[in-house]
């Protein structure tokens, strides 16, 4: 088994089809499949060898596609990363995953530079030519290097419900079954579909929904490496998009645009939201607004990632996160894991194909993680009287930044750095556009003067822009709990901040 055989299968079946769009560009399936083959045959001469790990750390683009392909068929692992980040989590990330080559672009070149040294990793700097110059002379390898179905094929980073970000471990079982789940089931993606490719392809939701669904359907993916309304709104209707994905702001952010009636949109079939709780509002407008189906999914990097989905076929629960899919199933329980009564909230857990095989290198966080079976998610959520799953809360400490998730632990940390901080909480403050905004409240040392503004700068440098703290609050101590831990549900920002 391979998850990049469904290239070699679509490029078999629809040679000419439109396997990636990128603006007027095309690359057809019979091309992706070659360029793919060429890379897996450059990474080999490279050295790299069945399960080794290579991370690509490329915005939405025809070469993340082909490195994907290109290491998956080599029988390499992928380490997706986000293109965003800074020296410091470039190197935790490629040390964590023990990945010693990285592609990456000039744009971000002196970060991941500075991070790769620190670990001893190669670069590969992508130019704006492209794979072009560096795929001319490299040799084509066999099709693709045979792996069992439990081989890991992806490491996922995430933090779980807790602390520094962790790879989850997808196989290449895990990826094919969901994707496979997704494109015949769920959204019933044939050739002929045109999907939306804005949805980062280094987040779980992108790479399965958007990029695995399509090469698995022989569909097109319409890469978009920017997210701008206008400029989606643009691309949907110009390149004629029938599926479209994306977080909840994404929805309510393509509402905006006052123009957005000039736009023709009527191939547009279906809309998928997940990765947030979706707005009952925003979806009511979506609909209305594109004439189309909005299905709400739900699922975590560790479930490969969809759990559980509304129907085409089954009647409509909007603001639901459906049931679960095919082959998977999903209970709520208590604090000592026994199901709770139906209607009661309670702690989602799941199990199924699509539950990781565990945390890369972290045999206690997996064993914390899934216990008899069950992936514990730090959802909260209830069961209704037709089986429909409903999200209620979060007990993990986590910041759902539109869609973005923010791990605390690792923004306190930094701040933590700063000699002028003695205590540190990093939480959620509700916003309208993202759900969630980052903030900090923070103690200083005695004696030691520093301000807001300058703690803001200072995490802001050293961070992946989307994590630092917009707001930043100077407190003389935070509540703790008797055991000193802070509570952080007990933090209210001071009103200046306007919020909440
Ligand atoms: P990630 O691992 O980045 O995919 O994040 C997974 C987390 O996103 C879940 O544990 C949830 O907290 C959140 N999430 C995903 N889908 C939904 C949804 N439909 N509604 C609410 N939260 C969601």
């Amino acid at each position: 088994m391979n998850l990049a055989s469904n290239v070699i299968r679509s490029a078999r079946s629809y040679p000419d089809r439109a396997a990636l769009r990128l603006g007027d560009d095309i690359l057809s399936y019979r091309a992706l499949d070659q360029v793919s083959a060429r890379m897996a045959g450059l990474l080999r001469d490279r050295g790299v060898k069945p399960g080794d790990q290579v991370a690509i750390m490329l915005p939405n683009s025809p070469e993340f596609a082909i490195a994907y392909l290109g290491v998956l068929r080599a029988g390499g692992i992928v380490v997706p990363m986000n293109p965003l980040l800074k020296a410091r989590e470039v190197a935790y990330y490629l040390g964590d995953s023990g990945a010693r080559l990285l592609f990456a672009r000039p744009a971000f070149a002196d970060e991941v530079r500075t991070g790769a040294q620190q670990v001893e990793a190669d670069a590969i700097i992508v130019g704006p030519g492209g794979f072009e110059a560096l795929l001319e002379s490299a040799p084509l390898g066999e099709d693709v290097i045979e792996r069992h179905e439990d081989d890991t094929a992806v490491i996922l980073y995430t933090s779980g419900t807790t602390g520094q970000p962790k790879g989850a471990e997808l196989t290449h079982a895990n990826l094919t079954r969901n994707c496979d789940i997704v494109s015949a089931q769920l959204l019933h993606l044939t050739s002929d579909d045109v999907i939306f490719g804005g949805l980062p392809l280094f987040h779980a939701f992108g790479q399965s929904c958007t990029l695995n669904a399509a090469v698995a359907s022989g569909a097109c993916l319409t890469l978009l490496p920017r997210f701008d309304a206008g400029q989606a709104l643009r691309m949907l209707a110009e390149h004629g998009v029938t599926v479209f994905a994306g977080v909840p702001t994404i929805f309510s952010r393509l509402l905006q645009p006052p123009d957005r009636d000039v736009y023709d949109l009527s191939r547009l079939r279906l809309a998928v939201s997940g990765g947030a709780a979706m707005p009952l509002q925003v979806l009511r407008a979506f609909e209305a607004a594109f004439d189309c189906v909005v299905l709400e999914g739900y699922g975590l990097s560790e479930t490969s990632p969809v759990a559980s989905f509304s129907r085409l076929d089954a009647p409509r629960r909007p603001g639901s996160i459906g049931t679960p899919i095919d082959g998977v199933q999903m209970r709520v329980v208590d604090d000592s894991d026994t199901e709770v009564p139906q209607g009661e909230s309670g702690e989602i857990v799941i199990r199924g194909h699509n539950v990781m095989k565990g945390y890369w290198r972290r045999p206690e966080a997996t064993v914390a993680a899934i216990r008899n079976g069950w992936f514990h998610t730090g959802d909260l959520g209830r069961i209704d009287q037709d089986g429909y799953f409903w999200i209620v809360g979060r007990e993990k400490d986590l910041i759902n930044r539109g869609g973005y998730k923010i791990y605390p632990r690792e923004v306190e940390d930094v701040l933590y750095e700063h000699p002028a901080v003695a205590d540190a909480a990093v939480i959620g403050l509700p916003d309208p556009d993202l759900g969630e905004e980052v903030g900090a409240a923070v103690v200083l040392k005695p004696g030691a003067a520093t301000t807001a503004q300058e703690l803001r700068e200072y995490v802001k440098r050293q961070v992946a822009v989307y994590k630092y703290p917009r707001k930043v609050w100077i407190v003389d101590a935070l509540p703790k709990g008797s055991t000193g831990k802070i509570l952080k549900r007990e933090i209210v920002p001071p009103a200046a901040l306007g919020r909440p």
